[in-house]
C-alpha cells in the first residue's frame, strides 16, 4: 500500500510502497506520556521500504521489555513520527497520528491494555493483552 505521513508542520516526512507487519495500539506509560494521549497507534514496516526526509531528533529510552527505544520527533513542532526498538532491527513503527490518511492504520492487536486510563478505553474488537503478548 501507499503509505505517507508528516509532523505536523512538514519538515519530517516519510513515504513508500509498504505493506504494515505490525499494527499495535500500545497503552504502556512510556508510550501515553510521549503521545499526547492514552496510548500510542503504531504500523510497523520493514524500514527499507520507507524513505525519511527531514531531521528528526531521537529521544532513547529503555522499554519495559528491555529493548532500547528511540522515538523521533521533529525538532521544529515536536510532533512524534517514528520509532525504532532494538529487539526489531530493520523495522520502523510510524505513529499512525502522523498518516496522511489516518485510515490505512488497521490496528490489530492492543498491548498494555491494563494500563488503559478511563478515558481512552481499550477496543472491544482485537485481541488485548494486559501486558506484552507472550513471546512466540
Ligand atoms: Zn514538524
Ligand atoms: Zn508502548
Amino acid at each position: 500500500m501507499r503509505v505517507s505521513g508528516q509532523c505536523l508542520c512538514g519538515s519530517v516526512r516519510y513515504q513508500g510502497e509498504a505493506e504494515p507487519r505490525f499494527q499495535v495500539k500500545c497503552y504502556c506509560t512510556d508510550c501515553r506520556k510521549v503521545s499526547a494521549t492514552g496510548h500510542a497507534a503504531l504500523m510497523g514496516f520493514s524500514a527499507d521500504e520507507l524513505r525519511i526526509r527531514g531531521d528528526a531528533k531521537e529521544y532513547r529510552s529503555k522499554a519495559d521489555s528491555g529493548s532500547d527505544v528511540s522515538r523521533a520527533f521533529c525538532p521544529n513542532c515536536g510532533s512524534g513520527v517514528f520509532a525504532r526498538v532494538s529487539a526489531m532491527p530493520g523495522m520502523i513503527f510510524v505513529r499512525a497520528s502522523t498518516l496522511d490518511d489516518p485510515s490505512i492504520f488497521v490496528p490489530q492487536l492492543t498491548v498494555y491494555a491494563s494500563r488503559a486510563p478511563a478515558w481512552d478505553p481499550v477496543s472491544p474488537d482485537i485481541p488485548a493483552f494486559d501486558e506484552r503478548p507472550p513471546p512466540s
